[in-house]
């Protein structure tokens, strides 16, 4: 047995060496107790889902614009059976969503909504209005970097939500 003191908690703690080949050469020296280990460990993974959850807040920031953000389900002045069918819409199959209507009875905040949790679910998703959608694309043969990024990322997403004046549309693969 070898004595050490624990580098977090300070106490001393003894463990086997491990031999290295028979020789009685020690290879680890282990520098934290047996209780600290196991809560360093759990530290890290939290230090690393919460980075992996800043990283997908500040991706969101960049997809969804600001008046967008903080829309409540609840409030929404929507019909709530379409709504909580678009809402429960899942990515990934070939069949998209459309949302038709008059301004203003949350069409775009309903898909926000629902882009909101297929971004959190892990889906790449991308926003962009019809209008950009159209210059962008026009641009693009002009060798414009932004219009080629945004191009890129159109095609990158499996999940690519098309905004026009008074129609929304969501489409998976469709490009
Ligand atoms: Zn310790």
């Amino acid at each position: 047995m070898v004595a050490h003191t624990c580098r977090i908690c300070g106490l001393n703690f003894s463990y086997e060496p491990v031999f290295y080949a028979g020789t009685l050469q020690e290879v680890i020296t282990r520098k934290y107790c047996d209780e600290c280990i196991p809560r360093m460990e759990a530290k890290g993974s939290m230090a690393a889902a919460e980075n992996v959850a800043q990283e997908r807040e500040k991706a969101w920031l960049e997809i969804c614009p600001p008046p967008y953000r903080e829309t409540d389900a609840v409030r929404l002045p929507m019909n709530p059976a379409p709504l909580a069918k678009v809402l429960k819409w899942k990515g990934g199959g070939s069949r998209g969503i459309a949302l038709a209507g008059a301004t203003g009875v949350g069409k775009t905040r309903a898909m926000f909504l629902l882009l909101h949790r297929l971004h959190w679910e892990g889906h790449h998703v991308t926003a962009v209005t019809a209008k950009r959608f159209e210059r962008y694309v026009h641009q693009m043969f002009e060798k414009d970097n932004e219009a080629r990024d945004m191009i890129r990322r159109a095609h990158r997403a499996d999940i690519l939500y098309i905004r026009i004046f008074f129609l929304s549309v969501f489409a998976s693969h469709s490009i």
